[in-house]
C-alpha cells in the first residue's frame, strides 16, 4: 500500500512519524473517514468542510488546502486502486521534539498529515447491512466536545469491545438518560413511520451521513423528529438503524437483547440506505 505522510507518497513500511508527535503523544488530532465508491470519493466537501471546523475549534493549523487534500485522496485511490474501501486522513498539532502539555509555537511547528486507503471490497453490497446489527447501550463516559473529530478513540473502541463480549456488534451510548450516538455512528429509531434521532449538539458528531441522510428522508417526505430519546423509546420502535461514512445506514435488528420488529432489517432503513447509495454513487467525484 502506498501511503501519504508529510508531503511523501511512500510505500507504508517506510512511513514514519515522530515519536514526539502530539497525536500519538495525547491524541492531539483529528481525523476524518471518507468513503469511496466506484474508485470515486463519497461527499468529499462534507469531510473536507468538518475537517476545517475540527482543526478550528482546538486552534490547530490546516496542513494544506482543501484543493491539495482532494489531490491527495483521488492519487492514493488510484494508485492503490480502490474500487470500493475508505480514505482515512489524520492531522495532528505535530511536536517540537519534546514532550509538553502546552502546545508548541504554531510559528516553528507544523502539523503531520497522514493519509493511507483501506481496500473494502463489497462495503456497498455489505453482508452486514443485509443481517442488521444487533446493539447493547453503555454508558456515554467521552469528554464533552465529542462534535470535534478527534483521535480519542479508546472508550469508543472499549465500547465495541463489550459489545463483542455481549454476542452483539456495536454499542449506543447513553448520557443523563439519552441516547448521544453509537461508538462510531449516529444513532435513529423509527415509530409509527416516523425517524427520531439527536439533536446536533456539542455532544454528538455532526455526522456527514446523517446530514444526507436527513436530507434525502425529507425529500422523500418522510417525517423526522430531532430530539432527545431513551434507550427503551428505541427498544419499543418499529426499526432501528445508524448511519456514518463507513457503514452508510446500517439496520439495527435488536437492542440489549430485544429484537425489533420481527427482528430483521426494517423496510425504511433498508430503503433509505438504498436511496443514499444511489445518491452517492452518482455525486460521487
Ligand atoms: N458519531 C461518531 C462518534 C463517529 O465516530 C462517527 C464516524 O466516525 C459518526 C458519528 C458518523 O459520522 P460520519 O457520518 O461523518 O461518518
Amino acid at each position: 500500500r502506498t501511503v501519504f505522510v508529510n508531503g511523501e507518497y511512500l510505500p507504508e513500511t517506510e512511513a514514519k512519524i515522530s515519536i514526539f508527535d502530539r497525536g500519538f503523544l495525547m491524541a492531539d488530532a483529528v481525523y476524518e473517514v471518507t468513503s469511496v465508491l466506484g474508485g470515486k470519493l463519497v461527499d468529499f466537501e462534507g469531510h473536507a468542510v468538518r475537517l476545517e471546523r475540527s482543526l478550528k475549534e482546538l486552534d490547530m493549523k490546516a496542513p494544506c488546502t482543501k484543493e491539495e487534500l482532494l489531490e491527495i485522496h483521488r492519487k492514493l485511490v488510484e494508485v492503490n486502486e480502490i474500487d470500493e474501501g475508505l480514505v482515512y486522513l489524520q492531522v495532528s498539532r505535530g511536536s517540537d521534539g519534546d514532550r509538553d502539555f502546552v502546545f508548541p509555537d504554531p510559528e516553528t511547528t507544523e502539523p503531520s498529515l497522514v493519509l493511507f486507503t483501506q481496500n473494502k471490497p463489497g462495503l456497498a453490497d455489505s453482508p452486514a447491512a443485509k443481517k442488521g446489527a444487533k446493539i447493547i447501550s453503555i454508558e456515554d463516559i467521552r469528554w464533552g466536545r465529542r462534535d470535534i473529530k478527534t483521535t480519542q478513540l479508546l472508550y469508543p473502541s472499549m465500547g465495541k469491545m463489550m459489545a463483542k463480549a455481549a454476542g452483539a456488534d456495536d454499542a449506543w451510548m447513553i448520557e443523563d438518560g439519552h441516547v448521544t450516538e453509537g461508538t462510531s455512528n449516529n444513532a435513529y429509531f423509527v415509530k409509527d413511520g416516523k425517524i427520531v434521532t439527536r439533536p446536533l449538539s456539542n455532544d454528538i458528531l455532526h455526522g456527514i451521513t446523517r446530514k444526507a441522510v436527513l436530507r434525502l428522508a425529507e425529500e422523500a417526505q418522510m417525517q423526522i423528529e430531532e430530539r432527545l430519546f431513551t434507550i427503551d423509546e428505541a427498544k419499543e420502535a418499529d426499526e432501528a438503524f445508524t448511519t456514518s461514512a463507513s457503514a452508510f445506514v446500517m439496520p439495527v435488528v435488536e437492542i440489549d437483547g430485544v429484537a425489533l420488529g420481527d427482528g430483521t432489517p426494517g423496510a425504511l432503513a433498508k430503503r433509505l440506505r438504498e436511496i443514499y447509495l444511489d445518491e452517492a454513487r452518482a455525486k460521487a467525484i
